[in-house]
């Protein structure tokens, strides 16, 4: 049936909230008809619940749309319920006849859009779904005999296999947006920010969300800290991140723009560097291959062996851990500076992960809960891949039987003690020399420090070599039995 070209279509927002790079938002731009934004605050679609950090993340990301959506004429229409139901009221009160998104990987994600897409199209509406979040589809990349990627290397050789990814799209100039919009929903009636207590008052100094805080952060990454990105992304105290992670989770910049950030760079920034950065870009796409091909990462095991471990039922350690209680001061730095800012530094991650699940033995779903819950970029792929490697039950994980050493790996990554202090005021005062292991410090030396261990800070909750043998006693019991 022929198409009448005045009727709008729709272009459903979801976690891409930009409008650089973006495909269904270039398409419907080149179809000529007049667009409608719309954002669905999607009802049960089976996927984990939203995190409260990131619906935070989620207001003003959604505002920043909004006003860039004003720029160019038009507004963002908001409605909330079921995605189908939401799109065929939109359908029927503006007379759309297309509606154009770009592809989620989250399996509950992907089972919505197949069954919308059915519905629409039984309806005759144009129901097109287009690339974009990743650099590859994730059924694209496969093993020589067919198979999904296991291993990230071959997965990593094999991307660099297929070439440079195409080059990003600038957003349009000019959008022709649908004079007259259904009536939206209003942001603030989503109460989508924490309000008593407001815990998330010190996110405002660290983020800018939407797809321009985005840029300005790809911007000063590129040009401050590219170089040198290899050697100093493992210490926390330094700068030396992207922190494009949150921006990411809500696909406010894509990956083909950052890619292409770091093209042409070679006579400034060493290829090592350019390399390296590359390859975590790679990891968040390896993520998603896995839990394209095992819809099950952030529930299950993905090596059943594991489905054996006798995980420990530790209601006060998990209370410390949460809480940055543990007596352990880079754990503890890492939980806190979580609650404060939404999100923590790579390698105190693993470090505070593999705690959770050696040191105290309890089960790394629930660590994942909390992260989900708690980080601004808290994404489905990432999230649950990365409390697999740790735990070693996952896609080429780190073996269970290498246990991070709180103390040294802390003495490592932050020497100073910077990183601790920034993060765990009470040790503010104690020399390097201790500042890893307070317990260990002399009382003339915690005395002038001001610390009182067991009162102003924490005696460490378990003794770690005796953790340390006692996880692996439980990991060789689960090998036997398997
Ligand atoms: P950069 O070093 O600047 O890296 C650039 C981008 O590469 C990141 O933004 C991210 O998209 C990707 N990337 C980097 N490292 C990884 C990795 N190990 N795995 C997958 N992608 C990676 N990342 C999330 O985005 N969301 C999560 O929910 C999440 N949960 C994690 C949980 C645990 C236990 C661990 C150990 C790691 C987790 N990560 C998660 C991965 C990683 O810690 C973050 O992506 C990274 O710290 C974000 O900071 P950045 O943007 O400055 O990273």
């Amino acid at each position: 049936m022929a198409k009448d070209g005045s009727k709008p279509v729709i272009l459903w927002f979801r976690n891409d909230l930009r409008l650089d790079d973006n495909q269904a938002l270039n398409a419907a731009h080149l179809s000529g008809r007049p667009v409608i934004p719309l954002f669905i605050r999607e009802a049960e679609t089976g996927a984990a619940p939203l995190g409260a950090a990131q619906a935070w993340w989620l207001h003003h990301s959604l505002e920043a749309l909004d006003g860039s959506l004003l720029k160019r004429g038009g507004r963002l229409l908001l409605a909330s319920g079921q995605a189908l139901e939401v799109l065929c009221t939109i359908i029927r009160d503006s007379g759309a006849e297309a509606v154009f998104w770009n592809r989620r990987y989250d399996p509950p994600g992907i089972a919505v859009d197949i069954r919308i897409k059915h519905e629409l199209e039984k309806q005759a509406i144009d129901a097109r779904s287009f690339g974009g979040q990743l650099l590859h589809e994730p059924s694209r990349l496969m093993t020589g005999s067919g198979a999904p990627y296991r291993v990230y290397t071959p997965f990593w050789r094999a991307l660099e296999k297929t070439g440079e990814p195409k080059p990003p799209l600038d957003a349009p100039s000019k959008l022709r947006l649908a004079s007259k919009l259904p009536a939206s929903e209003s942001l603030a009636s989503w109460k989508l920010l924490p309000t008593k207590p407001d815990w998330a008052r010190d996110f405002v100094d660290l983020w800018t969300p939407g797809e321009e805080g985005a840029q300005e952060r790809l911007g000063s990454f590129v040009e401050e800290a590219l170089d040198g990105y290899k050697e100093n992304r493992d210490y926390p105290a330094k700068q030396a991140t992207s922190m494009l992670s949150p921006h990411l989770a809500l696909g406010e910049i894509s990956p083909a723009r950052i890619w292409d950030a770091t093209r042409g760079l070679s006579r400034r920034v060493p290829a090592s560097d350019i390399v390296h950065f590359r390859k975590e870009i790679a990891w968040r796409e390896f993520s998603y291959h896995l839990l394209f091909h095992f819809p099950r990462l952030a529930s299950a095991n993905w090596n059943d062996r594991f489905d054996g471990f006798e995980w420990r039922d530790d209601g006060e350690g998990f209370e410390a851990w949460r809480r940055g209680m543990t007596g352990y001061p880079i754990v503890d730095a890492g939980m806190r500076q979580l609650w404060r800012h939404g999100w923590m530094h790579n390698r105190v991650r693993m470090i505070a992960a593999s705690f959770l699940i050696k040191d105290l033995m309890i089960d790394w779903r629930r660590g994942e809960a909390w992260f989900r819950d708690t980080l601004v970029d808290a994404d489905p792929a990432n999230n649950a891949a990365s409390w697999q490697w740790v735990a070693g039950s996952g896609a080429d994980a780190s073996p269970f039987f290498r246990i991070f050493n709180p103390v040294l790996q802390g003495e490592k990554f932050d020497p100073a003690g910077d990183y601790v202090r920034a993060h765990v005021p009470e040790l503010r005062g104690l020399a390097a020399k201790y500042i890893h292991r307070p317990f260990e410090a002399p009382k003339s030396v915690l005395d002038e420090a001001g610390i009182i261990l067991g009162q102003t800070y924490p005696e460490p909750i378990v003794d770690h070599a005796r953790a340390r043998d006692r996880a692996l006693a439980a990991y060789k019991a689960t090998r036997d039995a398997a």
